[in-house]
């Protein structure tokens, strides 16, 4: 048979270009690029056999893919070729001849030769490509998507501008130390990874979810599939025992960001800072799991790290103040304390402790705060006993991002001692712990404080979770009811409001713990809580916090009579 060269040639140029525009081995489009040449070549079969090595080959442990068929094959003779990958796996083609065609010459077989040197390389250059992007694109532990993977999605959907279709998640899992702790780290393992992956099973195609890092994740999806996301990373029952069926609840604190087309997204960064932003919002916020990006969030944050910022130079200049804020004992209208609270007075402006308490809690920032106010009661009532004052004990409130601080006792000691200020004069505020290991350093510094004889008082009692064993096992000195507990006036006796009020009273009492009220703002306030014979009263009935020059004035008169909006004095 002789073909004709430029026919060869023509066919020969259009199977590269096939092969060069492949994207994936898939055979049927392989076998659309090889058809027209093999049809000049007059083959009328053509399969191969792959070896995973040369043993496999020897005892004929392979797998055939037939590739084409066309016409009736010559099945007696193929003309075979022998490949070898640099891996060691091994390749044999068989070209079968059409048996209706005249058979193939020296010349002939010359250009099958080539034909099938280039199948092999370019069946080499896919999998080798498919190699390399399996490597950069996939997290090998929990066999997921990486970073890298939603960073070319998102250049992509970037760059045909169908990105405002599609909304970006950052998350991060909730407690998955404790997971760890409880199941195992190898099944922990596990559990993240099926939680991922029946995540992304409910997304349309391309959306994914790529591995951060650790137990960080960020996602790029359809925004019809918002809704799933959000349910599935809400809280997810996560099997961890495929025998037991035993599952672990997984959820995760999210930030979202929804692309609108006036935000003009230019690279993925835009996207991530945005994303990420929400998610650490979402982190250090109280009472969410997921926030969206918007343009107040951003101003808000903005906000945050200009007090951050501004937060070291203020306290330098002495700009935080000390504002007392009275205890009343209901019976007999006496002073019985008064607790401190900071102001920044900054530019004139007297700023509340809500507009820069929780950015500082962001970072230690809040214990150079709350070292430093504890600094300024101290050296205050220093100077009262000096003047020849009577000073009542003052509690001063201390962020539970102490807690972790093991020398955290010794210094409080050492400000009060440094100021030479009698410990019965000075109160620590504690709000309650959110988790195991909190509340063991909390056991530990009250007993200590305790040790050198200061108060401690537990904060706003009643607004989180309150936990009986908070006060079974900690020996608090004072239980600081928070004004949620306090009833509505109207209500009867027999409210559960009211109840309530006179249990955990009666029970702070026979604990052996001084119960006062936060909050305390009407006269029927006060009758409220003598009907419940809790006898100790903070609020606006009597006083505001007030500064240190208005509070020596009632140190001074620690005896005057409220009564309705009137003080009187005695
Ligand atoms: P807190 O320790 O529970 O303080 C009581 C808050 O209730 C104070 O708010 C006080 O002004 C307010 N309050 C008092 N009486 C009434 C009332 O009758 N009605 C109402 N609606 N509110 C009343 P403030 O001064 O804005 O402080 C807010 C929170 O900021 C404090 O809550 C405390 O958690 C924190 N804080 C204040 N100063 C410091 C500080 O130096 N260090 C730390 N770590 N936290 C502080
Ligand atoms: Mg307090
Ligand atoms: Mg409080």
């Amino acid at each position: 048979m002789t073909i004709e060269f430029q026919e060869y040639n023509q066919k020969l140029e259009e199977m590269i270009q096939g092969l060069e525009g492949l994207k994936a081995w898939d055979l049927p489009d392989v076998s659309r690029a090889l058809t027209p040449m093999l049809h000049v070549l007059h083959v009328a079969k053509l399969c191969w056999v792959f070896y995973p090595n040369e043993r496999a080959e020897a005892e004929r442990a392979g797998q055939e893919t037939r590739l084409f068929e066309e016409g009736t094959p010559e099945m007696t003779r193929p003309f075979v070729m022998r490949e070898v990958n640099p891996g060691g796996s091994v390749i044999i083609y068989s070209f079968y001849s059409d048996v209706q065609k005249p058979g193939w010459d020296a010349d002939d077989l010359e250009k099958l030769h080539a034909v099938e040197k280039l199948i092999f390389v370019f069946h080499g250059r896919i999998r080798l490509i498919k190699l390399v992007e399996e490597r950069t694109y996939t997290d090998y532990q929990l066999n997921t998507r990486n970073m890298a993977y939603v960073m070319r999605l998102t250049a992509q959907l970037i760059f045909r501008k169908d990105i405002y279709d599609y909304c970006m998640v950052c998350f991060n899992l909730k407690g998955f130390s404790l997971v760890n702790s409880r199941v195992g780290r190898d099944a922990g393992t596990v559990v993240m990874s099926r939680f991922i992956k029946q995540l992304v099973n409910k997304l349309e195609e391309p959306g994914t979810i790529g591995r951060m890092g650790g137990d960080n994740f960020v996602g790029v999806f359809k925004k019809s599939d918002l809704d799933s996301v959000r349910t599935h990373l809400a809280g997810t029952g996560i099997v961890y025992n495929d025998e037991t069926n035993e599952r672990v609840m997984i959820s995760a604190v999210a930030g979202y960001y929804m692309p609108d087309e006036k935000d003009e997204i230019q690279n993925h960064d835009d996207l991530m800072d945005r994303v990420t932003m929400a998610m650490n919002v979402a982190r250090h916020a109280q009472d969410t799991m997921e926030l969206f990006y918007s343009v107040e969030l951003q101003e808000k944050q903005t906000e945050q790290k200009r007090i951050e910022r501004q937060f070291p130079d203020a306290l330098v200049r002495n700009e935080f103040k000390v504002y007392y804020q009275p205890k009343i004992n209901i019976q007999d209208y006496t002073l019985a304390g008064a607790e401190a609270l900071c102001r920044w007075v900054k530019n004139g402006e007297i700023i509340p402790p809500g507009g820069f308490i929780p950015v500082l809690e962001q970072s230690m920032n809040i214990c150079l705060l709350d070292f430093y106010m504890l600094e300024r009661v101290c050296s205050d009532i220093r100077r009262w006993l000096d003047q020849g004052r009577k000073p009542v004990r003052v509690s001063v409130n201390l962020s539970r991002r102490h807690l972790g601080d093991m020398d955290l006792v010794d210094h409080i000691i050492d400000i009060i001692d440094r100021n030479h200020v009698p410990h019965h004069l000075i109160e620590i505020e504690l709000t309650e712990t959110t988790t195991e290991v909190e509340f063991e350093d909390l056991k530990r510094v009250v007993n200590s404080l305790q040790e050198n004889g200061i108060c401690t008082s537990v904060d706003d009692f009643g607004t989180g979770y309150s936990s009986l064993n908070l006060i079974k096992e900690i020996s608090w000195n004072v239980l600081k009811l928070d004004k949620a507990l306090l009833p509505l006036v109207a209500q009867s006796v027999f409210s559960n409001d009211n109840i309530m009020l006179r249990h955990v009273v009666a029970m702070a009492t026979d604990l052996g713990l001084e119960c006062i009220v936060e909050g305390v703002e009407t006269r029927e306030h006060v009758d409220i809580l003598l009907e419940n014979k809790c006898f100790l009263a903070q609020g606006y009935y009597f006083d505001k916090p007030l500064p240190v020059f208005d509070f020596e004035k009632r140190l001074d008169k620690q005896k005057e009579i409220y009564c309705g909006e009137g003080k009187k004095e005695i």
